[in-house]
């Protein structure tokens, strides 16, 4: 008689039983399975995370190489603030009376540089649960907007809801800048997007336990929390700091005054200040002290140059020609650039001032044509010339490109 292998129940005892080719299965015991494997799942990043911890800065480092192209700066800072973080999560030794304490990052530097980028490799690489929240969205309790815990309820549906999971991972929080202090006198208006939610985030960026609305956006008396603790998420912030370059320049004109002769006066480099900066400037821009205080690894990006656009283009593990010639390939096509013609695209990127965002909205324009006849060509072969980039170009506008990026 049939009857499921595993649970012994006979057909007659079953809803279906499915035969495989040396025994059956049975309907319950396939659910029973399936749940068997979604909690695996969840338990499976836990292990990863524990092998990734072996991971030392030097081979961070090499794996932000693969994705992000330059910025040694901020690679550099990150391999070694990413090994102690995870560090001191998988310290054995807690009885020791030396707390090692956590290192919440901050990048600056321009838009479209590289720190968003960054932020979601290193997570790749430790494949915990990541998520990216804009600080403009947060203001303080009681106020019309989203509740600064709310940034951890992202978190949550990230990891399916799995608190611990969710407790080891990485915030991404861009647009900082935006959360600073608006004048030197907060007293005179409230400063409800400013200062306000700099100290809402104080308690969440030092670690403590926080209920968070599993559904984001404002808390409410009757909505059911689910207790997080933040001891061990990592916070990255970024922000552009518009105009920061006045406040580096600023303290160093004091300090070379104050301290030292012109001699050192030269050693400045004035065309990239950014590489200055340091948390008074920070404090300068509108950042209490205590937020400072919860970032102390302060990173900057470098804006990108005509040969770090270029090799954007083609260099990283998932650059943006690699993926066009993945999709032709899949349809049976050889698809190759021209030199000129990613010069060119570089070209435009630098001209209508896109940045690196711009790379790819530039490519799809470009691309867009051949991406709708490839399925039904003939032709086994696409060479992308600088004559065909000119003409489709062309064909587009400014104000269209702008739009996409
Ligand atoms: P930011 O967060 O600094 O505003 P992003 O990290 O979002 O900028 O960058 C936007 C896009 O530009 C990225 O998705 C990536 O394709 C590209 N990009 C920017 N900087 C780099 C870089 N340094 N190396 C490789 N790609 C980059």
């Amino acid at each position: 008689m049939d009857k499921c292998t595993f649970c012994g129940r006979s057909r007659k005892e079953t809803g279906i039983l499915i035969q495989g080719l040396s025994g059956y299965i049975c309907d319950s015991c396939v659910e029973q399975a399936q749940q068997i494997i979604k909690e695996e799942i969840y338990h499976a990043p836990k292990k990863t995370l524990q092998k990734h911890k072996l991971l030392k800065p030097v081979q961070i480092f090499e794996f932000l190489n693969q994705y992000v192209i330059g910025q040694e700066n901020a690679k550099r800072s990150l391999s070694v603030a990413v090994y102690n973080h995870y560090k001191r999560i998988f310290q054995k030794d807690t009885k020791n009376d030396v707390e090692i304490e956590k290192s919440n990052i901050i990048l600056v530097g321009e838009t479209g540089t590289g720190k968003t980028l960054l932020a979601r490799t290193i997570a790749k690489m430790l494949d915990v649960p990541f998520t990216i929240v804009d600080a403009t969205v947060l203001t303080e309790a009681g106020y019309v907007g989203e509740d600064v815990e709310s940034l951890l309820s992202r978190l949550l549906q990230v990891a399916n809801y799995d608190v611990k999971r969710a407790e080891m991972g990485i915030v991404f929080i861009d647009e900082i800048d935006k959360i600073a202090r608006k004048g030197d006198n907060p007293s005179i208006t409230r400063d409800v997007s400013g200062e306000g939610v700099q100290q809402a985030l104080l308690k969440l960026l030092e670690g403590s336990v926080v209920n968070v609305p599993p559904q984001g956006g404002r808390k409410h008396p009757e909505q059911h929390f689910i207790e997080v603790d933040t001891k061990n998420i990592l916070f990255i912030c970024g922000g552009a700091f518009e105009g920061i370059q006045k406040k580096i320049s600023h303290r160093l004109n004091t300090l070379v005054v104050g301290y030292r002769s012109s001699h050192n006066k030269e050693q400045i480099d004035r065309d990239n200040l950014m590489q200055y900066i340091a948390p008074q400037d920070l404090r300068a821009y509108g950042l209490i002290p205590e937020i400072i205080g919860r970032l102390p690894l302060l990173t900057y990006l470098q804006p990108l140059d005509r040969s770090a656009l270029r090799q954007i283009l083609t260099e990283p593990k998932n650059a943006i020609t690699k993926q066009y010639i993945k999709l032709f390939k899949m349809d049976g096509i050889d698809l190759t650039f021209d030199e000129n013609s990613l010069e060119f695209v570089v070209d435009k990127a630098i001209e209508f001032k896109l940045g690196a965002r711009g790379l790819r909205s530039i490519c799809e324009n470009i691309m867009l044509d051949a991406m709708f006849d490839a399925p039904t060509s003939k032709s086994k072969t696409l060479n992308i010339s600088l004559e065909y980039c000119q003409h489709k170009i062309n064909k587009t506008t400014l104000i269209r490109l702008q739009a996409a990026v």
